[in-house]
C-alpha cells in the first residue's frame, strides 16, 4: 500500500519528513481527544510561557511562516500532541501556528496523516504506545 504525498509543491515536507511525523503521531491514535486538549492546554508553551493573543500574525509567506513556527514552538513539550490535536480538530482547515508547523505544512500534511488514520495497521502493537 503506498501513502499519498503533498500535493502542494509548496510544502517543506519530504517523504522522510513525512514518515518522521507519521511515526511520532501514530501513537496518539488510541488517546481521547480530551486527554489530548487538557496536556496541550496544559502544558504547551504558548499557554502558559505567553499569551497567543501576542503571538505575531502568520505572513502568507511560507518560508517565514515556517520559520515563525519553528521559533514560537521551541522547547515545547506538547509539540506532537498539539499538531496531533490541532489536525483532528482543523484538519485541511488549520490556520495559524500550532505543533511547531506552519498551516501550508498542516494542510499539506493532512491528507496523509488522514490517510494513516483510516488504514491503521493490524496489529495494534504497530501502533506504539503512548506515554
Ligand atoms: S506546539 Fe506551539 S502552538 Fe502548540 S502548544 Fe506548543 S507552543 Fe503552542
Amino acid at each position: 500500500m503506498s501513502t499519498p504525498m503533498p500535493e502542494n509543491s509548496s510544502s517543506g515536507l519530504d517523504r522522510d519528513a513525512c514518515d518522521e511525523l507519521v511515526f511520532k503521531l501514530t501513537k496518539f491514535r488510541n488517546v481521547p481527544d480530551d486527554v489530548l486538549c487538557e496536556l496541550v492546554t496544559r502544558d504547551g508553551l504558548c499557554f502558559w510561557a505567553y499569551d497567543r493573543e501576542d503571538m505575531p500574525d502568520t505572513s502568507g509567506d511560507d518560508d517565514v511562516d515556517r520559520r515563525l513556527a519553528a521559533w514560537l514552538c521551541a522547547g515545547c513539550p506538547v509539540m506532537d500532541e498539539c499538531l496531533e490535536l490541532e489536525l483532528r480538530a482543523a484538519g485541511e482547515y488549520t490556520v495559524g501556528v500550532w505543533g511547531a508547523m506552519s498551516e501550508t505544512d498542516r494542510r499539506a500534511f493532512y491528507p496523509i496523516w488522514r490517510w494513516h488514520r483510516d488504514h491503521p495497521p493490524e496489529d495494534e502493537d504497530e501502533a506504539g504506545e503512548w506515554r
